[in-house]
């Protein structure tokens, strides 16, 4: 197969419009034996350093965080994305996700001082840096020595990132730029050594990022802890710049690059966001089974009711599907990563143009996976029932830490937008063709129906077939808002919230599907059963929001003759032939999770 073939088939964005077949999908269930063991072994540096202190971590123990990031050092985990002639370990991006879902599992205060250190901390000095900076500042970080932060935000300066008034300016020698500023909500402050500041040079358009050593003699003062919700012993404080002098030679990338680097950084902090809900996730639910088959009450076990096992089932599957979307974005990532470098690029380049090109997934999975996690805390809050509530048992602080994975790395709202946004300018840059797929929908939906009785003897057929329909709602919608109201559709921004949403549970509910095909053809029917169970639950829950979603959109921009013809294309687009029995899936998986108590679908 060509290079160019390859870029064909794996652009981002492009599953919407492209047939994937399960054979092109990686899963977990295709971890290669260094991956499992990179796995198992942060998996048992959380059960040993971090989920008997739980308490300690509830308490705002700041050292705590500090001294378990340090070991997580020593162990190599903090380097395992940067390449090894900087000290790290220079894996992958799978196995770089791989550490981060599993190292976030057990408290969110981890998962955030990791997530700020390796991700934005970390990573704008390793793919942005120059040689020089990079041999300084990347091994200290990669190995724990020291620890890194990122300095976007300000008061006044949140989601429009750009618009910081912190000032950088040269001075008269030419030796420094010297820094004034605030800058609010910076995690890992309170321990950092080094800083990525982003400031304004004169009247630029855009910022500029700088390499800026914490030295509180340099004009560099801290607030006191923010008193937060959640991620209680997560470091999260103001940062003043006041005269802060750093050399000219710590300006990282050229003048006016630095929302290029924050954006970037995002991309990257996005997906790797959804892997650190992952474990979190199975964690919970293990927890919840744990408890629903131990707590009687009508003297039976609170797992062998109806309205428990629903709640167990819908945890469990969301689970697998976010699995399912992350891992598969992740490998088409790295493929891109490898192809760039294939054809020359550094590592540096490649990276950022592998990622990249996949933001559109990267802000789909931000967006799905935080709020799987915050539902799944929160059922298993229910399923405690009064202990739920309660801070001596695990699920209330889980729920809290849960809450912020909807806010940082670009709000939900944010990313909700930019995933349909990013995916408009693709198609118009050619580079993803919905135009022709979008008139042949147009065709469609004025052409009679075809009533042949299709062929769903294939396990998963139906529900494959039902992603093709669903694909074409969303270019029913998306394509007539983009026709409707052209460059102006960003402002019609609750349009593009119920196309985001279409476009999301498709993403999802097809990779779930990818994943139990793939695993059908190399295990059995039989064995796949729950997960054959869950991937038509999620799809059938993705009809539903997707109908409601559709119907929003269709009738803020469609009337008569035309709103009914586009209706009736939504009712066919989104018609089961055979619709499966929900509450008997849901036993199905219910059986499986409570009968090995625990969530019991990633590990062979
Ligand atoms: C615990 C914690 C840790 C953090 N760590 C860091 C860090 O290490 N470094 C760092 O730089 N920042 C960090 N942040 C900041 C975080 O990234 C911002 O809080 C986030 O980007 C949102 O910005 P904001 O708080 O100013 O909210 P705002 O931007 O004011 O948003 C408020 C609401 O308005 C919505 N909104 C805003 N703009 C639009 C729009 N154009 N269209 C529609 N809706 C909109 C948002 O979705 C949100 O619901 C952290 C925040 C917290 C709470």
């Amino acid at each position: 197969m060509s290079t160019e073939n390859k870029i064909e088939m794996i652009r981002g964005g492009q599953f919407i419009v492209k047939e994937t077949n399960p054979s092109e999908v990686f899963t977990p269930e295709d971890f290669s034996d260094e991956q499992k063991m990179m796995r198992d072994s942060v998996e048992e540096f959380v059960d040993k350093e971090i989920v008997p202190h739980k308490e300690r971590f509830e308490k705002k123990d700041y050292a705590l965080t500090e001294e378990v990031m340090r070991k997580a050092g020593e162990m190599g985990f903090l380097g395992i994305a940067v390449p090894e002639e900087y000290d790290g370990l220079g894996m992958g991006f799978v196995s770089t996700m791989l550490v981060c879902d599993y190292i976030s599992g057990a408290t969110g205060s981890i998962a955030t001082a990791f997530g700020a250190h390796t991700g934005i901390g970390t990573m704008p000095i390793t793919l942005y840096g120059t040689e020089e900076q990079k041999k300084k500042y990347v091994p200290k970080l990669a190995t724990g020595e020291w620890f890194g932060a990122y300095c976007l935000t300000e008061p006044g300066a949140g989601s429009d990132a750009n618009s910081g008034k912190t000032k950088a300016e040269l001075t008269a020698d030419g030796k420094h730029y010297k820094i004034n500023g605030q800058k609010m909500w910076i995690s890992n402050a309170g321990f950092c050594n080094v800083f990525v500041v982003f400031a304004r040079l004169e009247d630029d358009k855009n910022i500029t990022g700088f390499i800026v050593e914490n030295d509180p003699s340099n004009g560099i003062s801290m607030g006191e802890e923010e008193h937060k919700l959640g991620i209680h012993s997560s470091s999260t404080r103001q940062v003043f710049f006041n005269d802060c002098l750093v050399p000219v030679e710590n300006m990282l990338a050229g003048r006016g690059e630095g929302f290029k680097i924050a954006m970037n950084a995002l991309n990257v902090g996005r997906i790797k966001l959804a892997a650190a809900c992952l474990d979190a996730q199975r964690r919970v639910i293990t927890l919840a089974t744990n408890y629903a088959n131990e707590r009687e009450q009508f003297k039976t076990p609170i797992a062998k009711f109806g309205a428990i096992r629903k709640k167990l089932a819908e945890m469990a599957t969301n689970a697998y599907v976010g699995e399912s979307a992350s891992y598969r974005a992740a490998k088409d990532i790295e493929n891109r990563i490898h192809l760039r470098q294939e054809e020359g690029a550094t590592f540096a380049e490649a990276e950022l143009k592998g990622v990249e090109e996949f933001a559109i997934e990267c802000s789909i999975l931000k967006v799905a996976v935080s709020e799987d996690m915050q539902n799944c805390s929160d059922e298993g809050i229910q399923i405690y029932g009064g202990m739920g509530f309660s801070a001596d048992a695990p699920m209330e602080a889980a729920w809290r830490d849960a809450r912020i994975s909807r806010i940082y790395e670009g709000t939900n709202e944010i990313n909700r937008m930019l995933a349909v946004g990013m995916l408009v300018k693709k198609a118009m840059k050619g580079h993803v063709n919905l135009l022709e797929p979008a008139m042949a929908v147009g065709n469609e939906l004025t052409s009679i129906p075809s009533f042949d009785t299709p062929d769903f003897s294939e396990p998963l057929s139906e529900e494959m077939d039902m992603i093709k329909k669903l694909k074409k709602v969303f270019l029913m919608v998306a394509g007539s808002a983009v026709q409707k109201f052209g460059t102006e559709l960003e402002q019609n921004q609750q349009l593009l919230l119920a196309a985001s949403d279409i476009l999301i549970e498709i993403y999802m509910a097809e990779s779930a599907i990818l994943r139990t095909q793939k695993n059908i053809a190399r295990t059995s029917v039989e064995e796949q059963k729950e997960q054959i169970a869950m991937s038509q639950l999620y799809l059938y829950s993705a009809v539903k929001i997707i109908q409601n979603r559709a119907e929003e959109g269709i009738s803020s921009f469609a009337e008569g003759d035309e709103q009914r013809m586009m209706l009736m294309g939504l009712k066919r687009f989104t018609k089961y032939i055979n619709l499966p029995n929900i509450i008997e899936l849901r036993n199905v998986v219910a059986d499986k999770v409570t009968g090995e108590n625990k969530y019991p679908f990633t590990k062979a």
